[in-house]
């Protein structure tokens, strides 16, 4: 269920480039459930940003239940709703600041917002903002 570099996924991963910080992608996050993989890592701020699309992680704005088997897609969303926040609770104890963005989201803004706790959570080494 979790595809990677999905557009809007890519399309951040631009914007997030075009302004210089540094990433992983795709990578389960050391003190995590290996099975739980992140979309965009920035391992010196330990920053852990996921785009969640629209339909399967339930948007307010977007997401939808199908009309067929009605019951099922409920308990189906429902759950990745539930490990979302399960995989929140594992990063959070693990030191990670989760950072989650719709896919219909600006990836500009996203971008921005990320840049801005990145530059918040750089270790300082000798007076100077470590790198990424
Ligand atoms: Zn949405």
């Amino acid at each position: 269920m979790r595809r990677t570099g999905t557009r809007p996924e890519l399309a951040v991963r631009s914007a997030l480039h075009r302004r210089g910080l540094r990433f992983v992608v795709d990578r389960s996050p050391p003190g995590a459930n290996r099975r739980r993989r992140v979309d965009v890592l920035l391992r010196g701020a330990r920053i852990a940003l996921f785009v969640d699309g629209c339909f399967w992680h339930s948007c307010p704005e977007h997401g939808v239940l199908p009309r067929a088997n009605r019951d099922w897609w409920r308990v189906k969303l429902r759950g990745v709703v539930l490990r979302d926040r399960d995989t929140d609770a594992q990063l959070t104890a693990a030191g990670w600041l989760v950072v989650r963005a719709w896919e219909h989201e600006d990836p500009l803004d996203v971008a921005a917002r990320v840049h801005l706790l990145d530059a918040g959570r750089r270790p300082v080494v000798r007076g100077r903002r470590a790198g990424a």
